[in-house]
């Protein structure tokens, strides 16, 4: 019986690993579920799945299911704020760690679920991507597994057979095809772009997720973070992956082997899978995902990337060949742009622009310890408020 930390239950990639879980109760047990605010949706998971420790970042609502979970006479203890999460990450008695916290908010107890030696079952690649050969180090010298969840990087890893993370030239790997669907607005005429709503950005043809990921999606920063992604779990440099717009989002990404064989995985666009293969990995197990039915499916299109339409996805190769801590600026001035651009505070095209922006008033440098990174990422978000409230000012 596995015990299994869900680092940010509430969100989309927790509802779909204690979907998973719920079909195997003779194989899993939840160990802890955290979440940052969300009170009643965290109570009923407790009721649900009677975990041994709840965790609420936010210290009110802590209190709030505290009682509530006492009226209810359960016996889940809380804990409140990032420490708590550090301590069901790397508590003794958890095997895996369900890292599905959005944004750089996971870093810490992802980072401590590592150095605990645990089987991480990595989302959260925003943690990756902004401390990178840190994270794969605490991995590597703890002895933890390190699992991709993001569907792409699953792919990949199931077309690599029987390794975790290492180096995949040695493996007669001659590249990686990243696929991406190109999200809402890949036909978009450009000169609308600016416009475009937040409800508009969420609203991802093939996948249901969260917001933050949903616009990454939209401007393909998330395909620049999900390649920083692949150089450092596959150990690879940027131009051994090719970026692949496959707008059905059934081919989850290729890999290329130097006698012209292309591997691929498919499947639905759900979650599930790829969160049951890396629970059950190396066996197989049931994830609840419909069958692929390839004559619905009838075409499968590839596209080059435009970059012109996806200024972002330039930004983040160019953070990728930099390395340092151009990643973590990258995505910190990304986080808090998004987080502007959702709350109307910002244009769709801006969110570009601020990241462009950050990144050429800050320089990279060497990211070997957490405090340069944490130090970092603080330096980057305070940029990006600024220009934003400049332009804000600007317009005005
Ligand atoms: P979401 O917004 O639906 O859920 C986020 C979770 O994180 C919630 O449980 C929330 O309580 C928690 N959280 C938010 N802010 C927090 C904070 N400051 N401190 C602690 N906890 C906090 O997001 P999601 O779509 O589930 O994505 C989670 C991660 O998985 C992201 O890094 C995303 O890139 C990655 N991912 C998601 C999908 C998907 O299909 N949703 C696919 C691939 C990768
Ligand atoms: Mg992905």
């Amino acid at each position: 019986m596995k015990q299994v930390t869900l680092l940010g239950a509430t969100g989309s990639i927790g509802l779909s690993t204690l979907d998973v879980i719920a079909r195997h109760p003779d194989q899993f047990s939840v160990f802890a579920l955290t979440a940052n605010t969300q009170v009643e949706r965290l109570y009923q998971q407790c009721r649900a799945y009677q975990p041994e420790y709840a965790v609420m970042v936010d210290p009110q609502a802590a209190e709030q299911l505290q009682q509530k979970l006492q009226q209810a006479a359960l016996d889940t203890r809380v804990l409140a704020g990032i420490d708590g999460l550090i301590q069901v990450a790397s508590d003794k008695r958890t095997d895996y760690v369900m890292a599905a916290i959005v944004g750089a908010a996971g870093l810490q107890p992802t980072l401590a679920a590592a150095r605990a030696g645990k089987r991480v079952l990595l989302a959260n690649k925003e943690a990756l991507v902004m401390s990178g050969r840190l994270f794969m180090d605490a991995i590597k010298e703890n002895q933890a597994e390190l699992l991709p969840i993001d569907s792409e990087h699953n792919a990949i890893f199931q077309c690599i057979p029987g390794r975790l993370a290492g180096n995949v030239k040695e493996l007669g790997v001659r590249r990686i095809l990243l696929t991406g669907s190109g999200g809402p607005f890949r036909q978009t005429p450009l000169s609308q772009l600016g416009a475009v709503t937040p409800e508009q950005a969420v609203a991802h043809p093939n996948w249901d997720m969260g917001r933050k990921i949903s616009v990454d999606s939209a401007t393909m920063m998330n395909k620049g973070l999900e390649l920083i992604e692949a150089c450092w779990l596959f150990d690879a440099v940027p131009d051994f992956i090719q970026i692949v717009v496959h707008p059905q989002s059934v081919v989850h990404s290729m890999v290329e082997y130097n006698d012209g064989s292309v591997l691929a995985q498919l499947g639905q666009p759900d979650m599930r899978t790829p969160i049951a293969h890396a629970m059950a990995w190396p066996a197989r197990m049931d994830s609840g995902v419909d069958r692929l039915d390839l004559f619905d499916v009838a075409h499968l299109d590839f596209e080059r990337p435009d970059y012109e339409r996806f200024p972002c996805l330039q930004l983040a190769e160019h953070a990728a060949r930099q390395s340092g801590t151009a990643p973590t600026i990258l995505n910190a001035a990304n986080e808090v742009a998004v987080q502007a651009f959702l709350d109307n505070g910002l244009g769709f095209t801006g969110i570009a622009d601020v990241v462009k922006s950050v990144l050429n008033v800050m320089s990279s440098r060497d990211a070997s310890d957490l405090d340069t990174i944490l130090a970092d990422d603080e330096q980057a978000r305070q940029y990006a408020h600024e220009y934003i409230h400049q332009a804000h000012t600007r317009v005005k």
